[in-house]
């Protein structure tokens, strides 16, 4: 089964395509951002003056950190109602954009913190316009929402129709501006997306040639695009694959793939995409047994080798060693193995055979 909601536009004219769009979507705005991206990516100043021609007040929140919190998320869903804003627009990687749900959602249903991962609590919800700075989670298309509880340090996703974004504004000219660190980590969260497509219990066949597709784009543009980063092809690849990820996990979710990356970003602030990088072939690995014919396709549609394709990965610096000395090791195995990714992997792993793959990224 297929279902998105979502209404995509993609490419160098995006913004003006939505146009009508955006005007349907309400009368005042509350802008979602983190600090300097909406400015640098050169979004802000296309889209202020159609909202001003328009008619089409706003509010801008630029409050949103990397890995949102749920602080975060009350004080946008304050200004919202304080504001009088009708529907949001976020701007910027996975962060504003997850944010940007939460704060729809705490605001159309009045929830506090403590209420969001209440999906009995959630009836309605604010349009969501999403226009991605970053090509790596595709949250512009998914009804997820990742946030990190303050109080637990607990990094956390949850899901809902409700927040699947209205409209999604791709354009890969607000991706130029990306360092080549964020570009690497984000395209790396893009193919874990991909791979978990095809891992996940849930995958759909009908997705496969999505999914390759993506996979070979990531594969044909990513190191060109990290040695010339205003080469706007690479970059449109790079966008188009992101957004196919996205479009994947709508359907299958994540899996073990992410889950193991949460306490890593919260512990030791690894970025969310390198997070899931320096797993991406230990988990491969683990899972492989379990999934042969689904890795035979999607290599033989890639046209590479399982050996080669580990090759590609492992000529990016993505292979963090971390000294795992002083962490409650018990403790993260029990949250990943409770995290809800877990029971749609195509293998569930036991403690020891976890542990052991948390293992070997320990620093020597
Ligand atoms: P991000 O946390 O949104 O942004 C990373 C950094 O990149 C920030 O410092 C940001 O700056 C900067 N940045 C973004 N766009 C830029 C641009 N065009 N030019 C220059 N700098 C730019 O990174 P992300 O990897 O896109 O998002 C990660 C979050 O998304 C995680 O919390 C992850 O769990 C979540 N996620 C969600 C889904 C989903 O389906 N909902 C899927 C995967 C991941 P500023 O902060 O200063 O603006
Ligand atoms: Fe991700």
């Amino acid at each position: 089964m297929l279902y998105l909601p979502t209404r995509i536009f993609l490419g160098s004219s995006a913004l003006n395509d939505a146009r009508a769009y955006i005007c349907n979507e309400g009368k005042k705005a509350l802008i979602v951002c983190g600090k300097s991206s909406a400015h640098k990516s050169g979004v802000l100043a296309e889209l202020l003056p159609i909202l001003a021609e328009e008619g089409i007040a706003h509010s801008v929140f630029s409050g949103v950190c990397e890995n949102p919190d749920l602080d975060c998320v009350t004080q946008g869903k304050d200004q919202f109602l304080r504001e009088g804003c009708d529907f949001l627009i976020a701007i910027g990687g996975g962060s504003p954009m997850d944010a940007a749900k939460a704060i729809s959602l705490a605001a159309a249903n009045k929830l506090s913190e403590d209420q969001l991962y209440d999906a009995t609590l959630r009836k309605k919800s604010y349009g969501i316009v999403a226009i991605p700075t970053t090509h790596g989670t595709g949250s512009e298309v998914t009804q997820y929402s990742v946030l990190t509880n303050t109080k637990t340090q607990i990094k956390a996703g949850f899901g809902s129709d409700l927040i699947f974004p209205r409209l999604a504004i791709v354009d890969a000219r607000y991706m130029t501006s990306l360092s080549s660190r964020v570009s690497l980590n984000t395209s790396m969260d893009a193919l874990s997306h991909l791979l978990e497509g095809i891992y996940s219990t849930k995958r759909e066949p009908l997705l496969f040639p999505m999914i390759t597709r993506g996979i070979r784009l990531i594969i044909d543009n990513l190191s060109l695009c990290l040695k010339e980063p205003d080469y706007l092809p690479a970059r449109q690849a790079l966008a188009q694959a992101s957004l196919w990820g996205g479009v994947a996990i709508a359907h299958t979710s994540t899996t073990l793939q992410h889950a193991i990356g949460y306490p890593f970003t919260t512990e030791f602030g690894v970025p969310h995409g390198l997070a899931n990088a320096m797993f991406l072939r230990q988990i491969m690995e683990f899972y492989a047994p379990a999934i042969k014919d689904e890795l035979s396709l999607l290599f033989a549609r890639i046209g590479m080798s399982p050996e080669e394709f580990i090759a590609w990965l492992n000529s990016f610096p993505i292979q963090l060693k971390v000294d795992l000395g002083g962490i409650k090791l018990e403790d993260w195995i029990e949250q990943i193995l409770n995290s809800r990714n877990i029971q749609i992997s195509p293998v569930i792993p036991t403690a020891i055979e976890l542990r052991e793959i948390i293992r070997s990224i320990q620093k020597d």
